[in-house]
């Protein structure tokens, strides 16, 4: 047996087990075994040992490519031929799953209204615990055949998170065809090193993301990270692993990493924060002073329309928006909350003491802009 090396990881019950379209398509076309096998292994040794493990699969579109001639594979492009590959490609993906496993596999499509809308969260929530009482494997996908880009996640590795929270999973694995992240870009310097553990994802994690390398992927480091950050404040470790090395997938089943560990945050935030922080779409933008950030920080203070700078973006009351501390030589982002009334109101409203509301608009929804507990602080 091997012996493991690198960042421990504490013992887990349920793992989402994200595998990029780079393991599962051979040069960009079709389902490949290659790369898998090793996967397979590791989800069935993991259920062996009584653990959960839901996939989130890519691969559908390039699965789909596989069927049409040589000749026409490159000039797919638009929007409906790509769904229409999806819709192709998602059973013979399945299939290709289904070849590795004595046990059934089950397929989840989702879209990101299936994050948002609280109803159907729930009901997708249900469907994947039962499917999981059942001993299945559960493999999901974005709904790619219905989905439009607004109405997308757009990535499987900010989906795969989102699949984390709901599953209330305790570890997510982002399975791709590199070690992990890298203190600069290893395609192009040859000294960069791994970052066996990251602790606390701030700006400087997220500049030594380069774009995706590779045309296949939607996402690339970026997206990794950005899943990282979901999971992990909401207390699930989440770790990059390259998904082709076998030994690594056998490392990890003894509790080391070889890979990059993004740590699980101690103080997981509340539900309801994290959907307003990591599922709400941001609509706006209000830019408030030095005093109203301090209020907010320091004594958690609703937002005040007296300390609002500035307002961009069209929306509407109830739309989500971020807030900046603007000061005369930086702006910083310091919180997400839900608007108590639209940017129009808000810019007739800025400056203005809270008793002048009504007289200024008509009517008063409330005497805050953003109300303390529709707010979320950043850091
Ligand atoms: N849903 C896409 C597919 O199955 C992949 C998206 C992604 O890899 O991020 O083809």
């Amino acid at each position: 047996m091997q012996k493991p090396r690198g960042v421990r990881i504490e013992e887990w019950k349920r793992a989402v087990l994200k595998v990029g379209s780079a393991l599962i398509t051979s040069e960009g076309v079709g389902c490949s075994t290659k790369h898998l096998l090793a996967i397979a292994s590791f989800i069935t040794e993991s259920r062996s040992k009584g653990k959960d493990i839901i996939v989130v699969s890519s691969g559908a579109v390039s699965a789909g490519l596989s069927t049409q001639p040589k000749m026409m594979r490159k000039i797919y492009r638009s929007i409906p031929e790509k769904q229409a590959l999806a819709a192709i490609g998602q059973p013979l993906l399945m299939a290709s799953w289904n070849r590795f496993f004595d046990f059934p596999c089950a397929q989840l499509l989702l879209t990101y209204d299936d994050i948002l809308n609280r109803t159907r969260f729930v009901n997708a929530k249900n469907t994947l615990l039962e499917l999981l009482k059942l001993r299945t494997l559960p493999i999901i996908n974005e709904n790619d055949t219905v989905a439009v880009d607004e109405l997308k996640v757009g990535d499987n590795d900010n989906l795969a998170a989102h699949v984390a929270v709901l599953a209330e999973a305790d570890l997510l694995i982002i399975c791709t065809d590199i070690d992990g992240l890298y203190d600069a870009d290893p395609h192009l310097n040859s000294d960069a090193s791994l970052i066996s553990e990251v602790k606390t994802i701030d700006n400087h994690v997220y500049s030594l993301a380069g774009g995706t390398q590779n045309p296949l992927s939607t996402g690339g480091m970026r997206t990794k990270i950005a899943a990282a950050e979901k999971a992990t404040s909401k207390g699930i470790d989440t770790i990059i692993l390259n998904g082709s090395r076998h030994e690594y997938l056998d490392q990890l089943q003894n509790g080391s990493v070889h890979g990059t560990l993004f740590r699980r945050t101690q103080n997981p935030i509340a539900s309801k924060k994290h959907w307003m922080l990591h599922v709400l779409p941001n609509q706006g933008q209000i830019f408030v002073d030095a005093g109203a950030a301090r209020a907010l920080r320091t004594n958690k203070a609703s937002l005040l329309p007296s300390g609002v700078l500035d307002v961009s973006g069209d929306f509407s009351q109830g739309d989500a928006v971020q807030v900046f501390y603007r000061s005369s030589d930086s702006t910083e982002k310091i919180a997400k909350g839900i608007a108590q009334y639209g940017s129009d109101d808000i810019k007739k409203i800025r400056g203005k003491q809270s008793y002048e509301i009504d007289k200024i608009l008509g009517y008063i929804s409330t005497n805050a802009v953003i109300q303390r507990d529709d707010m979320v602080l950043l850091q």
